[in-house]
């Protein structure tokens, strides 16, 4: 496919709001791409050149752009800086910007114009895996090469996929309602769509295997290993005398609930990754954890789901959340893991030795996890009571707490209690200390805009503008404005720590009423934690909306707990979990 037909849908995309549209134009971009480039276009449409979880890192900051463009073009740095400030942003001065063509950028991109799809992610890939001494030069030059063979729009949407500025808008779940009207014409392949997706975590060969072998094929994507499988999730209910009437099987497992960090380690043979949350690798972080897996594992191939968290061994005893987050560093790892040492507590096994475990029941998962692993100071399975009655829930809830832990996870044990990637299933109840004193569990939410500070405020932001996520529709859709809870020291921070995502206009996913429309929009980035006293109907907000009542759901004296960097803006708190926990509330 050629670049420039590309360019022309990123251009359709970018220019409706509707989200029925957008399914339609990339309906129509999965049928013109060919099988060998859907990947890619996937990749692209979502900002990427790669499926989330690779290490692919292009390692271009704004100064090395403005450099390349320098380079390319036998201009000052400083004057080709001032341009940018002149025009606003990087790509919309590429986009103006010509760099003649020299026969040495052959060596890295094989035509002089005409750029196909596989010519830029060539490219791009090469700027990605340049290392080593020079690599930086190197960059400059592929990129000044591309950047040469391109023309004006074509320049614009490489130096925003290079900047990682893309946004167009579309999710993954809009990308996935688009593949499944392409066959059919409705979304009604979405759910099998979804969960081949959830199982291998990469978009752009789920689109191969429907272009080559239709939903058939897709149907058969199996888990496989160093491709990280989406995380199960929990359940909420509003009263801990439910546990037993949503989780329908006779016995109900009272697992420990740690405060940690999710993490999904991949063994084969003595090679180790580890995955977040939000899927990325970040096995550098936790050479530790990784040592504990490869000697405290027996198995050739595994795939292990857990929670690390920050533990005094001399105590025998947790630490918070906040103990944990000294981990999350790139240099010092070392000096850290020693300072704060961690605990992998393991909870299930998705693979083991070649087979996928994820259909088994959870009693069987859990047996074959403890035949596997070699319990030491850093390593465990998790601890669990079997449970047949609300008291006896309770009973293992007050005793995880004496012992400083967060509460239980309530889980299944019928025969059909398998593993969902990434569905918030009620095979899993989450029961929480602060369930039994507040009022509300906290919600993640998505930041998408601010109103300018007034008074000691003024210069900074005087709060933040916090959205759901509304799963269904892909789109993010306000609940409230927070302005309380943040030091001095954050809300200083706020502007620079924002201003990478701030847009001059509403973002295409962002559903707001005009009433709390914000002065400054930012693209869906950063999750933060909140708290707050209820959640209300209310016609400000656009939680799933109802269009006969003219309300949406709010929350109410909503106050900043932490950041969330661990979460994905999709992993916010979703609307329809708004919605279950309005019901919940006073029930
Ligand atoms: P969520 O993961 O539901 O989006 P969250 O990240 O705010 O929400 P919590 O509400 O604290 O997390 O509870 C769910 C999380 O608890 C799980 O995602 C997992 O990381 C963690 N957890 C701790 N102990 C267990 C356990 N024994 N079994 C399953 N998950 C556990």
């Amino acid at each position: 496919m050629k670049f420039s037909s590309l360019v022309s849908f990123f251009e359709r995309l970018e220019e409706t709001a509707s989200q029925i549209e957008m399914t339609e134009i990339l309906a129509d971009l999965f049928e013109k791409a060919s099988e060998e480039d859907i990947d890619i276009v996937c990749y692209f449409v979502l900002g990427n050149i790669a499926p989330g979880y690779s290490e692919a890192d292009l390692g271009l900051g704004d100064k090395t752009v403005i450099s390349a463009l320098a380079l390319g073009s036998g201009r000052d740095e400083e004057e080709v800086s001032r341009w940018v400030r002149d025009k606003g942003t990087l790509s919309a001065l590429a986009a103006d910007l010509e760099i003649p063509w020299k026969e040495g950028f052959r060596d890295y991109i094989a035509v002089e114009d005409g750029l196909r799809v596989e010519d830029v992610h060539d490219a791009l890939m090469q700027i990605a895996t340049a290392s080593g001494s020079g690599s930086m030069k190197k960059k400059k030059i592929i990129l000044g090469a591309m950047l040469a063979a391109a023309d004006a729009k074509e320049r614009y949407y490489i130096t925003r996929l290079a900047t990682g500025t893309m946004r167009l808008g579309a999710g993954d779940r809009t990308l996935l309602d688009g593949m499944s009207y392409s066959i059919s014409g409705t979304k009604e392949h979405r759910p099998v769509l979804e969960h081949a997706y959830y199982t291998c975590s990469d978009i752009g060969h789920v689109a191969k295997v429907l272009k080559r072998s239709g939903i058939s094929g897709v149907k058969k994507i199996r888990v496989s290993l160093n491709r990280p499988i989406r995380p199960m999730l929990t359940q909420r209910v509003g009263e801990r005398a439910e546990i037993p009437e949503k989780i329908t099987s006779a016995r109900i497992a009272a697992e420990e609930k740690y405060d940690g960090e999710r993490i999904e380690a991949h063994k084969d043979g003595d090679d180790i990754h580890l995955f977040s949350r939000r899927l990325t690798d970040i096995t550098g972080q936790f050479p530790d954890v990784v040592e504990e897996v490869r000697s405290g594992i027996d198995a050739t191939t595994a795939i292990i789901d857990g929670e690390v968290v920050a533990y005094d061994a001399g105590e025998g005893t947790y630490q918070p959340f906040q103990q944990l987050m000294h981990r999350r560093r790139k240099y010092h790892v070392k000096e850290y893991a020693e300072k704060v040492p961690a605990r992998y507590v393991v909870f299930d096994l998705l693979y083991l030795n070649g087979n996928s475990k994820m259909s088994l029941s959870y009693p069987e998962r859990r047996a074959q996890l403890k035949k596997i692993l070699t319990p030491s100071d850093f390593l465990s399975v998790s601890g669990m009571k079997v449970c047949a009655s609300a008291e006896e829930i309770h009973d293992a809830f007050s005793s995880n707490l004496k012992r400083g832990l967060e509460g239980v996870i309530c889980k299944s044990c019928a025969s059909d209690s398998v593993y969902e990637p990434g569905n918030r299933s009620w095979q899993w109840i989450k029961w929480k200390k602060e369930y039994e004193t507040e009022l509300t569990d906290t919600l993640d939410l998505v930041i998408i805009g601010a109103a300018a500070g007034k008074g000691k405020r003024s210069g900074r932001y005087g709060s933040v503008l916090c959205a759901a996520y509304n799963e269904e529709e892909d789109v993010f859709q306000t609940v409230c404005s927070v302005g309380t809870g943040f030091s001095d020291e954050e809300l200083e921070a706020l502007p620079g720590k924002l201003e990478d995502c701030k847009r001059e206009k509403k973002p295409s996913r962002c559903q707001v009423r005009n009433q709390s429309e914000p002065d400054f929009w930012f693209s869906p980035e950063f999750v933060i934690e909140v708290l707050g006293s209820e959640i209300t109907r209310s016609p400000a907000h656009t939680c799933n909306w109802d269009d006969d009542e003219k309300r949406g759901f709010a929350l109410r004296f909503p106050r900043f707990i932490r950041w969330r960097p661990e979460k994905s803006p999709e992993q916010a708190t979703s609307a329809e979990e708004i919605a279950q926990m309005y019901g919940q509330q006073g029930s």
